[in-house]
């Protein structure tokens, strides 16, 4: 589903990424763990084209995106994404929230995105607060929200960046179990994330990035409990 080689990403002189190959297979989860500033929010904007890369090929479901003449639009909205913040509309509330797009974007009827609002909500665990504004739900609620707005594009992607930084300890679990059903559904994800326990759990592949590359990878079991390399065996110590 995503195929990257060879990726560069810099920001005027200070390289972010220096040669990353990188690929999402259909149905997998891969998590992308490793220290601050390491570059991994950059490597899922590049899988987005939120940024242009330096140097390198980034194909997604099939298209090149780094060729000028790719529907980079159309591309991206087969790709959902949840960040960190939830970037809710504050003024719309939340069965508004999950239905706009879905009627300029995808030209569905209102009853149509309305119907798979709540199909979505359901899923989130949140039937019953169509009504509510973003203010009126908690950090976990709103995430999930977010969730379910990207699903309801129907994405053949999901990208995640550190979607439960934010929240409270106690509101991270919620989150992590919606994320934990998407996967069991079957769903191809990329989640940039701290939380080695759901790594550990779910994920079928474990990405280290340091330094703009991949020092490691493979099963969390070989990654996060046997790392080979020791800035891995670091950051794990840290972290854990
Ligand atoms: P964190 O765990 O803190 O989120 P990260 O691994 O996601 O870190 P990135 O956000 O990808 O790291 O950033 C990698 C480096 O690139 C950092 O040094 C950051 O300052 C720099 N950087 C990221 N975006 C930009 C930008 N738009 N302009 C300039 N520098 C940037
Ligand atoms: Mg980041």
């Amino acid at each position: 589903v995503v195929r990257i080689r060879g990726l560069h990403k810099s920001f005027g002189p200070t390289e972010v990424l220096r040669g990353v190959d990188f690929q999402v297979r259909r149905g997998e989860v891969v998590c992308v763990v490793g220290p601050s500033g390491s570059g991994k929010s950059t490597l899922l904007r590049c899988a987005n084209l939120l940024e242009t890369p330096s140097a390198g090929r980034v194909v997604v479901r099939g298209v090149d995106i780094t060729d000028p003449e790719a529907d980079i639009d159309r591309v991206r909205r087969g790709i959902g994404m949840v960040f960190q913040q939830f970037n809710l509309f504050p003024h719309l509330n939340v069965l508004e929230n999950l239905t706009i797009a879905q009627r300029r974007v995808l030209r569905r009827s209102s009853g149509e995105a309305a119907a798979v609002a709540r199909e979505n909500l359901a899923k989130v665990g949140l039937s019953g607060k169509e009504d509510s504004y973003p203010a009126q739900l908690s950090g976990g609620q709103q995430q999930r929200v977010a969730i379910a707005r990207a699903l309801s594009m129907g994405p053949g992607l999901m990208l995640f960046d550190e979607p439960t930084s934010a929240l409270d300890p106690e509101l991270v679990g919620d989150v992590l179990t919606v994320m934990r059903t998407l996967a069991d559904e079957g769903m191809t994800m990329m989640v940039v994330t701290h939380e080695m326990a759901f790594a550990r759990e779910v994920a079928d592949r474990v990405v280290f990035l340091d330094e703009g590359r991949i020092l490691e990878q493979g099963r969390p079991e070989h990654v996060l409990a046997e790392p080979v390399h020791p800035r891995t065996r670091a950051f794990l110590s840290r972290i854990i």
